[in-house]
C-alpha cells in the first residue's frame, strides 16, 4: 500500500489544484494521499469530491507555520474538525500575517531595482490563495531575475537574504494543543530539514510529546540517512508515530515527485485511530470503491 501523507495544492504553493492533485495521486499508484496546505483547511471540499469520484483515500490536513524556541517548525495537523473555531481564528491569524508580509518583501524587491509590484504578484499568486515566498520566487522568476524558485531563495528570499522578511507563526507548544483540541492527530514535519533542527532535540520532543504531539515525519528529502536513523530512535523511545512523504508542491519544487517517499500502513492505521478515539468528525474518505 502506497501512502504519501503530505502534499501540497494551489490553494496554496503547490502547482495543482485540489481535485488534480488528488487525480493525479491516483494516477501514479497511491493508494492514499493527504492534502496539507499550509495553514487552511480551503482546499479540502474539493479535494473529497475528487477521492470519492477516483476511489483513493484521502486524509485531510493542514501544515502549520509555527515556533519553537524562536525557531520556525512546521506542524501537520491530521483530521482536525475543520469547524473547530480556536483552530480557524488561530491559522486566521497566521494566514493574515502572510498577507502582511507580501507588500512588505515586493517592497524590499523593489528597492533593489526589481520591478515587483503587486500586480504583477496576482498574475502569479491569485487572491484566494494562501501566499508564501514561493509565489513571490514565482514572480522573480516571470520578470526573468531568476531561474526557478530554488534561486529566487538562495538569493533573495530565504532567512537572511535582502528579500526576507519575518512573519507571525503559532507558538508550536500551543498549537499542537489547538490541534489536540480540534481531535486532529498533530505530527511534527521535517524537523531536521531546514530552520527547525538546532532546536528540536530528544528533550524537545519529549515536552512536545508531553503536549499532545502525536508523530514525527522521519523519511522527508530533507533528511539524509544519518538524520533518519536518530529520529526514528527518538519516536521509538517516545512512542510517537512515523510518517513519511513527499511533501509535493506539484511543479514547484523539484524532486518531489508523489510518493517518493511513504508511510507505513501501521503508522497510518494509529494516526486514524487516534483522530478515532478523540471523537474526530473527519476520517479518511474517498476508498468505498475499493
Ligand atoms: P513561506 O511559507 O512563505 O515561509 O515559504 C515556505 C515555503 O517555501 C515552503 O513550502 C518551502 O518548501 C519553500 N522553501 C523554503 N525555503 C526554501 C529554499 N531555500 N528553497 C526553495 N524553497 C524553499
Ligand atoms: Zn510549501
Ligand atoms: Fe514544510
Ligand atoms: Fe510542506
Amino acid at each position: 500500500m502506497t501512502i504519501d501523507l503530505h502534499t501540497h495544492s494551489s490553494v496554496s504553493d503547490g502547482t495543482a489544484s485540489p481535485a488534480d492533485l488528488v487525480r493525479a495521486a491516483a494516477a501514479a499508484g497511491l493508494e492514499v494521499v493527504a492534502l496539507t496546505d499550509h495553514d487552511t483547511t480551503a482546499g479540502w471540499v474539493e479535494a473529497v469530491a475528487a477521492a470519492e469520484e477516483c476511489g483513493i483515500g484521502l486524509v485531510r490536513g493542514i501544515e502549520v507555520s509555527a515556533r519553537y524556541r524562536g525557531a520556525p517548525v512546521h506542524l501537520l495537523a491530521y483530521l482536525p474538525d475543520p469547524r473547530d473555531q480556536a483552530l480557524q481564528a488561530e491559522l486566521g491569524r497566521i494566514v493574515a500575517g502572510r498577507e502582511e508580509r507580501v507588500p512588505a518583501m515586493l517592497a524590499r524587491l523593489r528597492e533593489l531595482g526589481i520591478p515587483a509590484t503587486e500586480a504583477a504578484l496576482a498574475e502569479v499568486s491569485p487572491s484566494n490563495r494562501v501566499t508564501g515566498r514561493p509565489h513571490v520566487a514565482d514572480l522573480l522568476v516571470r520578470l526573468g531575475v531568476v531561474a526557478d524558485r530554488d534561486e529566487a531563495f538562495a538569493r533573495y528570499l530565504a532567512d537572511g537574504k535582502a528579500a526576507y522578511v519575518d512573519r507571525y507563526a503559532a507558538d508550536l507548544i500551543s498549537m499542537i494543543g489547538l490541534v489536540d483540541a480540534a481531535r486532529g492527530v498533530a505530527v511534527v514535519a521535517h524537523p531536521w530539514g531546514r530552520g527547525s533542527a538546532p532546536v528540536l532535540d530528544e528533550r524537545a520532543f519529549a515536552e512536545l510529546a508531553g503536549a499532545g504531539l502525536a508523530g514525527v515525519e522521519v523519511d522527508h528529502l530533507d533528511h539524509d540517512a544519518a538524520a533518519r536513523s536518530g529520529l526514528r530512535a527518538i519516536a521509538g523511545r517516545l512512542d510517537l508515530i512515523v510518517t513519511g512523504s513527499s511533501d509535493h508542491h506539484g511543479t514547484g519544487k523539484t524532486g518531489h515527485g508523489l510518493g517518493c517517499e511513504t508511510t507505513a500502513p501501521g503508522q497510518l492505521r494509529r494516526i486514524l485511530d487516534r483522530a478515532a478515539a478523540l471523537g474526530s468528525p473527519t476520517g479518511l474518505v474517498g476508498r468505498a470503491r475499493r
